[in-house]
């Protein structure tokens, strides 16, 4: 089945909410990467906040999330917009370590917890926000939690979760983001609190193979939610062949034929994908025709 976000309102409008689905999306993100489980958990997790993240965004906005807690697993980037589209990757992809001892993929391990997290927006016309936590608990989970309230002074709570298969393929992953308005009532947070205690794990919920729709239910309460869009999610790249041939021939002709002089082809590799450009010599030469 296709990922997909859910954008929603619930308790009068008091709570803005988002749950999405990511099955597809993480476990392509594993097969470029070769992620092993504990590397997938953690960056399956990144990607899922920040398509959520990105679908907070207006038209064109995109922002870029960065992670590094001083882990084994090194630095996690994360790109979303405000389409459903995301990309990342993971310093070190074959990162791996035994279950902790909740029986869970040992992600803040993999992580670290001596670093931070940073979200840089870019909102149009060389306008960015930037927003910068430390990591309070490398779970990752928690860490979006924290800089939602402290960085954005939202209210939020932030739910993610990523089960691997014994092939190391991507069982189920998906997650949520729960968001108080201003002037929210008291008893409508009580409410919430009382419910987030004793809902369901958001993991356990993937593993049951629950909808965004039916996550946001058993965060929410059935009956309380107003669904208001259903926005498509996956993996996606930037980067392609034209723009790589755009970037060479932008470093002008004396710089491409040193190219061809010294290597007698070029290569250009995206981290975010993991794709590899080969020009060869006749590509090149035909680069320096266009100049
Ligand atoms: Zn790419």
């Amino acid at each position: 089945m296709e990922d997909y976000l859910v954008k929603a309102l619930a308790y009068n409008g008091q709570v803005r909410a988002y749950a999405v689905s990511t099955t597809e999306t993480v476990g392509e993100a594993q097969r470029r990467h070769y992620t092993w489980p504990t590397a997938s958990a953690a960056l399956g997790r990144s990607m899922t906040a920040g398509v959520m993240l990105g679908a907070m965004l207006k038209g064109e906005e995109k922002l870029t999330i960065k992670i590094e807690g001083g882990g084994p697993l090194g630095v996690i980037l994360v790109d979303a917009n405000a389409n459903g589209e995301v990309r990342g990757y993971v310093a070190n992809p074959q990162t791996h370590f035994d279950l902790n001892e909740h029986g869970k993929l040992d992600v803040r391990r993999a992580v670290g917890t001596d670093g931070m997290l940073s979200i840089v927006k870019d909102i149009g016309l060389r306008d960015y926000f930037t927003g910068q936590v430390p990591l309070v608990s490398g779970e990752l989970g928690e860490d979006f939690t924290y800089y939602l309230v402290t960085s954005e002074q939202v209210p939020s709570s932030v739910g993610v979760g990523v089960l691997v298969n014994p092939d190391n393929t991507i069982l189920a992953a998906g997650g949520f983001i729960i968001q108080l308005m201003p002037g929210v009532e008291d008893e409508t947070i009580t409410a919430i609190e009382e419910r987030l205690r004793t809902i369901t794990p958001i993991s356990k919920m993937i593993q049951q193979g629950l909808t965004p729709e039916q996550i946001l239910d058993e965060v929410l309460g059935e009956g309380n939610v107003r669904l208001l869009e259903k926005l498509p999610v996956q993996f996606k790249c930037q980067c392609s062949r034209e723009r790589i041939s755009n970037t060479l021939v932008s470093l002008g002709k004396d710089e491409i034929q040193d190219m061809i002089d010294t290597d007698g082809q070029a290569e250009a590799h995206c981290h975010f994908c993991n794709e590899t450009y080969h020009f060869t010599k006749e590509d090149l030469e035909s680069l320096i025709k266009e100049l």
